[in-house]
Order: structure tokens, then sequence, then C-alpha cells
């Protein structure tokens, strides 16, 4: 297919008017990917487009206050509405993500849509499955592109409230409330321009970080205290939570989101897995600290990818067989001569 990079100045002449536009992030959808898309679409529909945001799978339930995250249409639950979105769109933005198959189940019918269909995203390793992109694997987050993205069209004066809070919430989760090194002076000045247009950043924080049930709570230190396997000779960290133990702490989507990277806090520590299985399958995150390329293990070893310090991954053998599995990949990554 042929590509090419947008001209963000010509961002506006190339959509045109009143497009019908999709907007589809990847499965499993985080704060940036929900975040990204929602700055977007507060941005184009103000342009005076017909907007709709698509999620493969539900996000989770932390970032509903969030203007327009009810509206989200969710594949998994209202597949006939996306086919229709998807027949009627003159064109499909795929953001926060690097690889068609990264929407799962939807991906035979983003793969037959006949829109124009442009790829906005950070993930190294991009695979140009879009016919325009707009990709900086250096960027701390997709909602930091949009944000620039805006930024260079005419229009930046429609930069409000509902689309910095988005903004905001894409670019503080995807850099650990600013502390991954992707975390640049050009992120802070973007964050200093949506704080100016008077959002609350700190109740920002308190919605996405300060609101866990109290079971979500009680899964953390359960998965702290009974489950976390050290391998401090080695530098890693690996904890697993079976289907059954889930639903003990009554899971809900979104649950062990950050569970991951309290290894990282202990200082022999650099590198921290997180494993759940569900359905049969078991899905892995990985997070690193410094130069180690977690992404590349996930891979090689899990059909996964992502950035160096965070990465995610599947496994199709059970829990117990993929931490085995895991334990040795790691073993011979790390050996304890290497430290
Ligand atoms: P998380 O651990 O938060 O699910 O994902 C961390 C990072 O890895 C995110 O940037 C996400 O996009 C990426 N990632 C997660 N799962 C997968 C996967 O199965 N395949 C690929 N290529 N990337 C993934
Ligand atoms: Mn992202």
């Amino acid at each position: 297919m042929d590509f090419k990079n947008i001209d963000l100045s010509q961002f506006s002449e190339l959509l045109g008017k009143k497009q019908s536009i999709c907007i589809v992030s990847h499965k499993s959808p985080d704060g940036d990917s929900i975040g990204s898309s929602l700055g977007l679409y507060h941005f184009l529909t103000q342009l005076g487009h017909s907007v709709s945001v698509i999620t493969p799978d539900r996000h989770p339930s932390f970032l509903n206050w969030l203007e327009g995250a009810k509206e989200v249409i969710n594949f998994e639950y209202q597949p006939h509405i996306v086919t229709k979105l998807f027949d009627s769109a003159n064109w499909i933005f795929c953001l926060d993500f690097n690889a068609i198959n990264r929407v799962g189940d939807l991906t035979p019918l983003l793969e037959s849509a006949k829109a124009k269909m442009i790829n906005i995203d950070h993930h190294q390793e991009p695979t140009h499955f879009c016919d325009y992109e707009y990709i900086e694997t250096d960027a701390s987050s997709t909602a930091q592109l949009i944000y620039e993205l805006i930024a260079q069209t005419p229009h930046i004066d429609l930069l409000n409230q509902q689309i910095a809070n988005a903004l905001y919430v894409g670019i503080m989760t995807d850099t650990g409330s600013f502390r991954f090194p992707s975390t640049t002076a050009s992120t802070h000045h973007v964050i200093a321009n949506l704080i100016a247009t008077g959002i609350d950043n700190a109740a920002i924080h308190r919605n996405i970080y300060d609101s866990s049930s109290e079971s979500r709570l009680r899964l953390l230190g359960y998965a702290i205290s009974d489950k976390m396997q050290l391998f401090l000779d080695h530098g890693f960290s690996i904890i697993g939570l079976s289907e059954e133990e889930l639903q003990r702490f009554n899971y809900q989507k979104g649950d062990t989101e950050g569970i991951v990277n309290f290894p990282l806090s202990i200082q022999e520590v650099k590198v921290s897995v997180f494993l759940s299985a569900k359905d049969d399958l078991v899905k892995m995150s990985f997070r690193s600290k410094g130069d180690i390329a977690v992404n590349e293990i996930a891979n090689k070893h899990f059909s996964g990818g992502g950035h160096t310090n965070a990465a995610g991954g599947i496994s199709a053998l059970t829990l117990i067989d993929t931490e085995t599995k895991l334990i040795e990949i790691l073993k011979e990554n790390f050996p304890i001569e290497s430290k």
C-alpha cells in the first residue's frame, strides 16, 4: 500500500468538508488510546464532521468521567453498529497502534474497510498499514501527537477543556505521570498549554488514580504479598493471577492496570512482568528500567510488542506453563553474572 506522511499544515484541507469519520483504538484500550481518541473526537466534531469513537472491547471504567467516554462504541457489544459506521465512513483514524491486528476481533472489518485510513501513533516498528500516517516513535504518547497535530492546523483556537482533559489523561497515563524517559521538555510544554485552558489537573490525577474500589486495592495487596515471585539475582519479578483469583476479588476491567509497576520499586528489579489468565489465554504486561528492551522479549516469545520500557504479549499456554517459559527466558536473558 502507498503511504505518505501527513503534512500537518494541510491536515484540515486533507479532511475536506463534513466527513464521516471513525476513530479506532486498540484492543484493551488504555488512557492514551481513549484520551487521544476523545481529544481528536472533540476537535473534529467542532470542525463540523460526523465522528464516532470505536473500541474493539470495553475501556476501563476509571476513564468514564471523560466527556464523550460514554458514547464510545464497543465493537464487542455493538458489532452491527460498527459495521454500519465503517461502511459509511470516508475516513478511519487508527490511533495508538502500529499493526492492524492490534484491534483484535475488529481486524477483518478494518482490513476490508473502503474508507481512507490514517495512522497516528508512537509505537516502535510501524507496519505502514494505512494510506496516511503521522508516526513519531519518540513521542511520549499518541495524545501528545494529537496535540501537535491540532496545534499545526489553523484551528488551535478550538482547543477547549474537553480536548485538554482527554489529551492530559493520555499523556499522563502513558508517561507514568510524567516520569518515564519519553517525558521531554516538549511534553511539559504541551501539558502547560493544556492546563492553560483552565482544566483541573489535580482533579484528573484524582479521577484516574484515586478512584479504586476496595476490592481492587485488596487485589493489589494480594498480588504483591502472595503472588510476587522475585528473582533478585537476575533482576526480575513476575506476578501471575489466575481467572479464579481475579474473580475472588470481583475483578472489573482495568483493576489490574498498574500492578506491573510496583515490583520495579525494588532497587534490584529491572524487569517486571504481570500475567493474568482469561478465557484460556494469558495476557502479559512487561515493564523495565533503563535501556532494557522488553518489547523485544514480548515480540520474540509472546506474539507481542510495544515500547522499550512497556510492552505486552499473549500466551496460549496455561498460566503455570507460561510462567515457567517466561522464567526460563528471563533467566537466560538476565544471567546472574551479567549484573
Ligand atoms: P500494557 O502492558 O499496558 O497492556 O501495554 C504496554 C504497551 O505494550 C502498550 O504500549 C501497548 O500498546 C503494548 N502492547 C500491549 N499488548 C500488546 C500486544 O499484544 N502486542 C503489541 N504489539 N503491543 C502490545
Ligand atoms: Mn500510547
